[in-house]
């Protein structure tokens, strides 16, 4: 069968040629049951009328008889010729209607009786009174009786014919019933097969490409579909494993596709002189080229674990779980007797799903600068340091001058001088920054560390500027601080660099705005930010604004500022094993934040 469609119709089909069957059946059961029934009402019906019709003529017969007994009547004979007629028409209509064994021989026994009867009838007729009663007592009564008898006994013939026939009938209509119900459990019973047969043929198929189907979605293009039927499911089934030939073909186009990437990727990293580490969203290294292992000294493939497994440096880990902060990421390494300085550039690649998602960490060596930059940075505490003692003797002999010491000056003399006065404050100002930075950075100032409440920090340090910002309508918002927040910090090193960060927003923050700081313990860390809705600071100056000398240009006085105060705040918070960043959108604000280990942590 050719199709689904075919299928069910002959499926109908088959149905309705049964039901019809059962019908057929059973209206040919209740015809012949009908038709035996007629049988019997009607011929021993008309049997019985014909004998009670016997009867009654034969009985009238004998009253004329007995008329006659009593004196010849005209009346009488008239009676018995009557009644004779009448009694052999009932006669011939039993006897044409003989349907029973017994009731021909009963009928030639009436007729033979009768026709002595009525013979008997003329010699009593024409006899004398005597003769008459010796006939009618000697031939005619017992005749009568005889005949009335044999009438019965066609009768009684009859009635139990009926009372068989209608046992008969009920047989029959017991069997028909037997019949139609066996017929009717057949019929079921094959209906049934039927319909189990052809919603077998029609759903296993379906079975077959519904488990297909599944397999296909769980990426199993192994398996195909097998279904024997050339029906429509038959040939949805060939459209299937097409569809899945197909999609073998391109997994494997793809899968070969995906493996030259592969390698063509891992050719490129291990070619990177670089080390490169790439890590996925819970951590784990899963690519290390091959600058990467020389450099941790990883000598066995022991990708898939943690990163700090792996890569036991803390710093490094700290940089690649926050692949987006801004900041400067240099390492250090210490390789035999020599110390290693990477810059640390982390990107983040995320799949759509974001299921996979991807840290790239690149590390360059920077050895070489971070050795010219010491030097620099020594060549700069040196000039600073020969610098301060002539600025120093400057700054007094002008201030005495200034003051009318040695003498009074035109205004001219004391308009210059007090404008020398202010650039030597300002490179005296340089140069104690200067200092200050070299001493932290060569390690030569000492940090205190203890254990430190930043709440009392932040308050004490917060408190001066309030003047500041009320003449410059800034509101100061200090958030509600817990009183637990105890670092293992220097205060006057930590309290240094809020009020370098707070001054800073102070002076980029318009008339008007709000300036919010805080403090949050964050697991073992101390978080303390401080945030403005002032100028912002520009993209491209983000990534180095903590380096020395930066100035994002955005002053909105142009009097103060070195460039300094975020390059030392950077190295106060790196001594102290913190990590200083900024969040900042241009023309909407600023916000510096930075941790410390809590105490005992
Ligand atoms: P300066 O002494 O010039 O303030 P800093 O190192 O403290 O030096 O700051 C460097 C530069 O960063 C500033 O010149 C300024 O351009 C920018 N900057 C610092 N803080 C802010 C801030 N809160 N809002 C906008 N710009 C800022």
């Amino acid at each position: 069968m050719k199709s689904i469609r075919i299928k069910i119709l002959t499926g109908y089909l088959v149905v309705i040629l049964i039901l019809s069957a059962v019908a057929v059946w059973g209206i040919y059961n209740f015809q012949s049951l009908a038709g035996a029934i007629n049988e019997i009402m009607v011929e021993n019906y008309r049997s019985i009328k014909a004998s009670e019709n016997m009867v009654e003529s034969l009985e009238r017969q004998d009253s004329a008889l007995l008329l006659l007994l009593r004196g010849p009547t005209e009346k009488g004979q008239e009676i018995f010729r009557r009644n004779e007629k009448e009694f052999y028409t009932s006669l011939a209509r039993a006897e044409d209607n003989i349907t029973i064994e017994g009731e021909a021989d009963i009928l030639l026994s009436i007729d033979e009786k009768y026709y002595k009867f009525i013979t008997s009838f003329d010699s009593f007729y024409y006899g004398s009174e005597s003769e008459k009663w010796q006939v009618y007592n000697q031939t005619l009564l017992p005749l009568f009786i005889e005949i009335k008898e044999d009438i019965r006994n066609l009768r009684e013939l009859n009635r139990e014919a009926m009372v068989k026939a209608q046992e008969n009938a009920n047989a029959q209509a017991n069997q028909a019933m037997i019949s139609t119900a066996l017929v009717s459990i057949a019929a079921v019973i094959f209906v049934l097969l039927i319909g189990f047969y052809l919603t077998r043929q029609i759903i296993s198929p379906i079975n077959e490409l519904k488990i297909g189907i599944k397999k296909v979605a769980d990426r199993n293009f192994q398996q195909k579909v097998k279904v024997d039927s050339e029906d429509e499911i038959g040939q949805l089934a060939d459209s299937f494993n097409d569809m899945i030939n197909k999609l073998q073909e391109y997994e494997k186009i793809n899968i070969k596709k995906l493996v030259i990437e592969k390698e063509k990727s891992e050719a490129i990293v291990n070619n990177v002189s670089g080390p490169i580490i790439v890590t996925d969203k819970d951590n784990f290294i899963v690519l290390l080229n091959q600058a990467a292992r020389d450099l941790f000294s990883i000598t066995k493939e022991d990708l898939n674990k943690h990163f700090l497994e792996i890569i036991p440096n803390e710093q490094l880990f700290e940089f690649v779980q926050n692949p987006e902060a801004t900041e400067d990421k240099v390492i250090a390494v210490d390789d035999k007797d020599k110390r290693f300085h990477y810059k640390v550039s982390t990107n983040q690649i995320t799949e759509e799903d974001e299921d996979y998602q991807f840290t790239v960490t690149l590390l360059e060596d920077v050895t070489r600068l971070k050795e010219i930059d010491n030097m620099k940075s020594e060549f700069v505490s040196t000039v600073s340091h020969e610098f301060r003692t002539p600025l120093t003797s400057m700054n007094m002999s002008l201030n005495m001058v200034l003051s009318g010491d040695t003498g009074d000056l035109n205004e001219e003399q004391e308009e210059l001088l007090a404008a020398a006065y202010e650039d030597v404050e300002r490179l005296t100002d340089l140069v104690n920054d200067l200092l200050d930075l070299s001493k932290i950075e060569s390690g030569k100032i000492e940090m205190d560390f203890e254990k430190t409440d930043i709440k009392h920090v932040i308050t004490k340090t917060v408190k001066p500027f309030q003047k500041q910002a009320d003449d410059n309508n800034i509101k100061i918002d200090l958030e509600e601080l817990e009183d637990n927040l105890f670092a293992r910090a220097d205060a006057n090193k930590i309290s240094w660099v809020i009020s370098n960060l707070v001054g800073n927003a102070l002076r980029y923050s318009p008339s008007g705005s709000e300036i919010k700081i805080g403090a949050d313990i964050k697991g073992q860390k101390i978080l303390v930010y401080v945030e403005d809705n002032g100028s912002g600071i520009p993209k491209e100056y983000q990534n180095k604004i903590f380096d020395k000398f930066v100035r994002a240009g955005n002053d909105l006085d142009d009097s103060g500022g070195t460039g300094l105060g975020l390059a030392i705040s950077k190295e106060i918070i790196n001594a102290h094993h913190g990590r200083i960043w900024l969040e900042s959108e241009e023309g909407k604000g600023s916000k510096f934040t930075f941790y410390l280990p809590r105490y005992g942590y």
